[in-house]
């Protein structure tokens, strides 16, 4: 059996031809950029600066601490955050010819850029991993379901071109570092949604001479002491499961202060009460801008994805998936708690 991806050759062909077209390309990713977001994003624009491209990754809003490893060999100068400098970055968009929209499925991942995304006029190019990719909003669409993560897509896409050549030694060393993180924080380190094409791509990389230790050890051993200690209280206090088997814990404004919680410190928290054999569907509550943010992780059998779809203005993957709560919130955790048993307890009730 071939388990090296296939990717479609005539998309390569007009990807291709759009990329050397083109002057001014930008790269886009999701809001609150992740691992994958942040690494897919720099591994296309080295490939393309490798090239000779000018290329920029513009994001909604700036990554976590925590991924600050990743720069050791890419320059944070080819960023531009949407929300900190947005004229600059809708003047750059104004004028691009070429657009790599990563890591999302639809316009709207990336709130506040959402409209200028729309608006501008310039080849549209999708590259994702997600359900329910809104197709109609690009010219060129590389939508994958079955695979670890945006990473790994762009990786094959990489691979596919003319002068990398199936050789993941020829990618600029920025490049295959950055695909290599985005993988493995996707994947939890392999923990999750991985294909004998994920286990493929890190197997070349390696050969080619790349440190997986080196990054795994940047992701798992450089948080801060706050982290381990909030994640404590979280667990020994905050944590409710219910007959269903609904795990579900609240940070609201209140204890992120206690903890000095910075973005990227709750990375993780939501898959660890699923270590319990009862709990079936993990929620993390998070307050943010006056909203609670919701992130779900669930077993097999059971879809976070179509929970957020129905509850939480969100959706995701079918075992990771995020939301938001449908009402303000004045660090009211009962009000989202009654909310969380009432639409965990109808959805299961619904599927029974
Ligand atoms: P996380 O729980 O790590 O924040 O997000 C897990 C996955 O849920 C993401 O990869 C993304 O696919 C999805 N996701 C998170 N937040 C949202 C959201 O607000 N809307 C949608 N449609 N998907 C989300
Ligand atoms: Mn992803």
């Amino acid at each position: 059996m071939n388990t090296i991806r296939d990717i479609n050759h005539k998309n390569i062909q007009n990807l291709e031809c759009s990329i050397s077209k083109s002057e001014e390309i930008v790269i886009v990713a999701h809001t609150h950029p992740d691992g994958d977001a942040l690494g897919s994003t720099i591994g296309m624009a080295a490939y393309l600066h490798n090239r000779g491209k000018k290329a920029t990754i513009i994001l909604p809003d700036r990554w976590p601490a925590t991924l600050e490893f990743i720069f050791e060999d890419f320059s944070k100068e080819n960023i531009i955050i949407f929300e900190d400098e947005t004229a600059k970055a809708k003047e750059l968009l104004a004028k691009c010819d070429l657009l790599i929209c990563q890591d999302l499925n639809s316009f709207s991942r990336t709130e506040k850029m959402q409209d200028t995304l729309r608006s501008i006029e310039c080849t549209k190019v999708l590259i994702d991993h997600h359900q329910k990719p809104e197709v109609q909003d690009f010219d060129l669409v590389f939508s994958e379901i079955d695979i670890s993560s945006a990473s790994e897509l762009v990786f094959y896409i990489l691979m596919a071109m003319d002068d990398i050549n199936s050789d993941a030694g020829k990618l600029p060393k920025a490049a295959g570092r950055a695909l290599l993180t985005g993988m493995t924080t996707d994947t939890n380190n392999f923990g999750n949604s991985t294909f004998p094409s994920t286990f493929e791509m890190a197997a070349s990389l390696i050969a080619a001479g790349y440190d997986r230790d080196e990054i795994v050890s940047h992701i798992n051993n450089e948080h801060r002491e706050e982290r381990v200690r909030l994640l404590g209280r979280l667990l020994d206090s905050r944590l409710t499961i219910t007959d269903r088997g609904v795990a579900y814990m609240i940070i609201d404004k209140e204890v992120q202060k206690e903890f000095s919680v910075q973005e990227g410190d709750t990375e993780g928290f939501v898959n660890i009460p699923l270590t319990v054999k009862k709990v079936v569907m993990s929620i993390l509550l998070k307050e943010d801008e006056g909203k609670y943010r919701v992130s779900t992780r669930s077993k097999e059998g059971y879809s976070a994805r179509r929970l957020n779809e129905l509850y939480f203005n969100g959706g995701g993957h079918e075992r990771a998936s995020g939301g938001k709560l449908p009402f303000e919130t004045a660090s009211n955790a009962e009000a989202a708690a009654e909310y969380i048993e009432k639409v965990t307890e109808k959805f299961f009730a619904d599927n029974e």
